[in-house]
């Protein structure tokens, strides 16, 4: 008898690992390994998703107009040229179904998020990995790469795990270096932390084929809840929304994200107070000699002297009942990612590492 096998490809994808949540032995967990809010959510996004239980017997809605709309008046965004998705991972799935297929080629970055190649070889197109230059994107090495199979580049900005930052001007130059076939992905899913920029709001504006994706994930404290939104011009979101399915978010989804998006005094609370604790653990950091670029992201990379040390240092952390995520997957065996967590958090991880790096001599 023949076997059932699946598509070629299919078992080249290599399983997506998360960051872990439990330690044995160790009931109160302090996780800092996915970069959550450790503030929570918004007390008016619980509420709404508690009210929503009221009409459970209902679909919900297929255009998700007032949740668009509520993300348009926060943003001073177009609804007609936004799309929601289940977390940002759906939205960038869309576009990957929409724009590549086999035999195409998708550009991704050195450090780059994990799930770029594997959103690539779910529709069969071959990730390609450009070079980063001392952890920042390099716009000359993705530029250098597109061929005429390119059909997306993915990049996050600020970047995870390295929290780095490209600027204004080497955007442009990444998209004015692009072919027109060449559609660029800008993920945002941590704009909110780098003060001051537009998540490529401008970038979607003047070019189309640039979308730009965001999350309630991260500044929302709503990672449990998977809600994610793009922003691109009408002509693209008309594509991506061919390919969505027409109950993608649940009604409980779609009134806490919204109650969530409009609570803007929360938003704000977590970006000043992440922007404060970042600053501070970092300082730390390097002053006990622990490399740590400066990050526009809710997380750290703390780069340690050697990948032994770096293991060294998450095993002492673990044993304190302390994650943190280990980034090796990434290309960055000598480093540990660490979320920015509240100021509890934060003051109990830096006097940890401060004394791992005392007592290591
Ligand atoms: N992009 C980046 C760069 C991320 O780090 C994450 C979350 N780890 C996501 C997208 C996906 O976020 P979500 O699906 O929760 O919106």
């Amino acid at each position: 008898m023949t076997e059932i096998t699946p598509k070629p490809g299919i078992m080249d994808i290599a399983l997506y690992v998360s960051g872990e949540s439990r330690l044995a032995g160790h009931d109160d967990v302090l996780k800092l390994s996915s970069n959550e809010n450790p503030l929570g959510c918004s007390k008016a996004a619980k509420a709404a998703f508690a009210a929503a239980a009221g009409g459970l017997n209902r679909y919900p809605s297929t255009d998700h107009a007032d949740l668009r709309r509520a993300i348009g008046e926060v943003h001073d965004l177009d609804p007609a040229r936004l799309i929601c998705g289940v977390g940002s991972d759906e939205v960038l799935q869309f576009v990957t179904h929409a724009y590549a297929g086999q035999g195409d080629e998708v550009i991704t970055t050195e450090h780059g998020f994990s799930m770029y190649p594997i959103l690539a070889r779910m529709v069969g197109a071959e990730p390609v990995t450009v070079p980063e230059a001392e952890r920042r994107i390099d716009v000359d090495a993705i530029l250098a790469a597109v061929t005429e199979r390119t059909r997306i580049v993915f990049i996050a900005n600020p970047a995870n795990p390295t929290g780095t930052m490209l600027g204004e001007e080497e955007l442009q130059r990444l998209v004015d270096g692009l072919p027109g076939h060449v559609m660029l992905v800008h993920d945002g899913a941590y704009v909110e932390f780098a003060g001051g920029f537009d998540g490529g709001v401008s970038l979607v504006d003047r070019h189309p084929n640039v979308i730009m994706t965001r999350t309630f994930s991260k500044i929302h404290g709503l990672g449990g809840l998977r809600i994610g939104w793009g922003y691109a011009q009408r002509s693209v979101i008309d594509v991506l929304n061919r390919i969505r399915q027409p109950f993608n978010l649940s009604s409980a989804q779609l009134a806490a994200a919204e109650a969530a998006i409009r609570d803007t005094a929360f938003t704000a609370h977590c970006a000043a107070e992440n922007a404060r604790w970042r600053e501070w653990m970092r300082n730390g950091l390097v002053q006990m000699g622990i490399g740590c670029d400066e990050s526009f992201a809710n997380f750290l990379l703390a780069r340690f002297a050697s990948p032994e040390e770096a293991d060294a240092a998450d095993a002492a952390l673990r044993e304190d009942g302390i994650l943190v995520r280990r980034v090796g997957g990434y290309g960055l065996p000598d480093a540990l990612r660490i979320t920015v967590g509240d100021e509890t958090g934060c003051r109990r991880v830096l006097a940890f590492l401060s004394r791992f790096m005392h007592e290591k001599g």
